[in-house]
């Protein structure tokens, strides 16, 4: 099937692939050309090269700051941001806190934060898993308790908490109701990282990231001000956020783009003399990674297609979720066979494989998280079960 884009927005998708050669400042353009790892500096430094062009927040409302874009433009311009190897923006606080203070925040919270959400002055982290509260995130035990003064006193835990060391937020789920039933007793709260009693402890994963924390909370104390919506109404705000955040997992344009890159390897690896990407049996492969991704980018359009009438992605987003994941994670399988004993080694130097190659087992490892995070994929299974097909007992 042949899906072509109405001329106004292809010559959008043109005017946005043109702008990012551009405006991409060398040092990250050099990294993007080989897929490399972003730090923390580069990755800030591309989203006010962004904003400044009003392009940080694509799905962000005009009153609030954003470019009022329809939702193919919204699409396709993070589309081509992910097939040019651009740095991720952080989403906590563009794509999570950000949207959600705009359905459920007050005049004033808005006013405090949404501003430097978008400047990126003010980075945010989320603090909903706990050491025994990941896909039971009802079971949450973190404490606020109210002090009576304006106050609510923090005491618990959070892990995985992404990139905390950066934050100077944090969104947070906390129990505020202990004799409430588990889902009826939790607020969401944000919450000033430089909090006296905050303590963020960061650890290295095995692909050599130090992107995670465990957030300790000894007597933190968060101003009510910082509730958001109801107090003890915070799990239909959590289930919310968590809706959008796997919308944001399919990421067609990073599948596209890692299959790019596996072919430029395989044209620049003999097997028996002969370039990999001239093996029928590698060939095969390849042909099989993008049938798939074909399919997927199908199912996307089919949903952008739905946004663009105005229709909100509902339980089908689980699916995208799904797939996006798993195909992202095969990518990288792929690359890392055509790469052979070059993907033995763990942390590449510079120069010791080729270019393309160093950063492939940090990434492959890395992306083992992508069917866990934003919920993991059996629990999709579960939500696809109960509210797509209507399995009993599901
Ligand atoms: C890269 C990464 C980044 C993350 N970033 C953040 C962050 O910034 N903030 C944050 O709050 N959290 C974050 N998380 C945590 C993430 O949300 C949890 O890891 C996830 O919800 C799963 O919880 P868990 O790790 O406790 O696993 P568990 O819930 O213990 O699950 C273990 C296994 O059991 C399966 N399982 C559990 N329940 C069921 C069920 N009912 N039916 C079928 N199978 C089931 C799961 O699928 C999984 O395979 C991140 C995780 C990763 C990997």
């Amino acid at each position: 099937m042949e899906m072509t884009f109405a001329p106004e927005h292809r010559a959008f998708r043109d005017n946005v692939r043109a702008w990012i050669q551009s405006a991409m400042p060398p040092r990250i353009k050099a990294k993007a050309d080989v897929d490399a790892n972003f730090t923390h500096e580069e990755v800030m430094e591309w989203h006010r090269v962004l904003h400044q062009k009003g392009w940080v927040a694509p799905h962000w409302p005009k009153e609030h700051g954003g470019p009022g874009l329809d939702a193919t433009s919204r699409f396709l311009l993070s589309e081509e941001l992910e097939l040019a190897g651009a740095p991720h923006l952080s989403v906590f606080g563009l794509s999570m806190v950000g949207p959600l203070l705009m359905e459920f925040g007050t005049p004033e919270q808005k006013q405090r934060f949404l501003p430097k959400i978008l400047s990126g002055d003010e980075v945010w982290c989320q603090g909903y898993s706990e050491p025994n509260a990941g896909s039971d995130l009802a079971s949450l035990k973190l404490a606020a308790v109210d002090d009576g003064q304006g106050h609510f006193i923090l005491n618990g835990q959070k892990t995985w908490t992404t990139y905390a060391q950066y934050a100077n937020w944090i969104f947070l789920l906390a129990r505020t109701d202990a004799a409430a039933k588990k889902q009826a007793g939790i607020s969401f709260l944000l919450c000033d990282m430089k909090t006296p009693g905050l303590v963020v402890k960061p650890f290295l994963t095995l692909g050599g990231t130090p992107a995670f924390c465990e957030t300790f909370f000894e007597n933190v104390s968060v101003p009510k001000e910082n509730l958001v919506g109801p107090l003890n109404g915070g799990w239909t705000i959590a289930k919310a956020l968590l809706g959008h955040e796997r919308t944001l997992i399919a990421a067609v344009g990073l599948s596209t783009r890692a299959l790019r890159r596996i072919k430029r390897i395989a044209t620049s690896t003999l097997i028996d003399g002969k370039p990999a990407i001239d093996h029928p049996g590698f060939r095969a492969k390849i042909a099989r990674h993008e049938v798939k991704l074909e399919a997927l980018r199908m199912a996307n359009y089919r949903t952008l297609a739905g946004a663009q009438l105005g229709k909100a992605p509902g339980p089908e987003s689980s699916i995208l979720k799904i797939r996006g994941s798993e195909i992202y994670q095969q990518c990288f399988e792929l690359a890392m066979e055509i790469m052979g004993t070059d993907a033995l080694e763990w942390f590449n130097e510079p120069g010791s494989v080729p270019a393309l190659e160093q950063w492939v087992p940090s990434a492959f490892n890395y992306n083992r998280a992508t069917t866990i995070y934003g919920g993991s994929n059996e629990i999709q299974k579960n939500i696809i079960a109960k509210h797509l097909l209507g399995l009993p007992g599901a």
